[in-house]
């Protein structure tokens, strides 16, 4: 189902638990502001999600009240993953979910980093 992103931020939704320790993930890369780990359910060779660190429940949020040390962080932490994955060439997608349209199902920013196969055109 996707999230209500007007709602305020749940400390129980899955990818908190997970930067918690409380639940494991396959882990690819973690710094101060970021955490990245493969996606259980992945749509491409490589499926990996980026989250910060921080409370956000969206790049809604993140955007408008994120210190630019944690946007700096995230979208260097981004960049890291992904050359660390060996994807700068051929090329990678980066893909952010915000809200009902965009069918946003975890409550918390991801970042989703597909790469492995040509990835065609968008769609939307
Ligand atoms: O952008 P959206 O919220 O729809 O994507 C959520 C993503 O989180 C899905 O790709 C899903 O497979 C992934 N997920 C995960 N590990 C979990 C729960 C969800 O990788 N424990």
């Amino acid at each position: 189902m996707p999230i209500d992103p007007t709602l305020p931020y749940d400390d129980a939704n899955i990818f908190a638990k997970i930067l918690r320790g409380e639940i494991p993930c396959s882990k690819v890369y973690e710094d101060e502001w970021a955490l990245a780990f493969h996606d259980i359910n992945p749509q491409a060779p490589t499926h990996i999600l980026v989250i910060p660190k921080g409370r956000y429940v969206s790049w809604d949020d993140f955007s408008a009240s994120g210190s630019a040390e944690e946007i700096t962080g995230f979208v260097r932490a981004v960049g890291a993953v992904a050359r660390a994955a060996g994807h700068v060439e051929p090329g990678y997608r980066l893909l952010a979910n915000i809200g009902m349209d965009a069918h946003q199902e975890v409550p918390h920013l991801h970042v989703h980093l597909f790469a492995g196969k040509p990835l065609g055109p968008m769609l939307a």
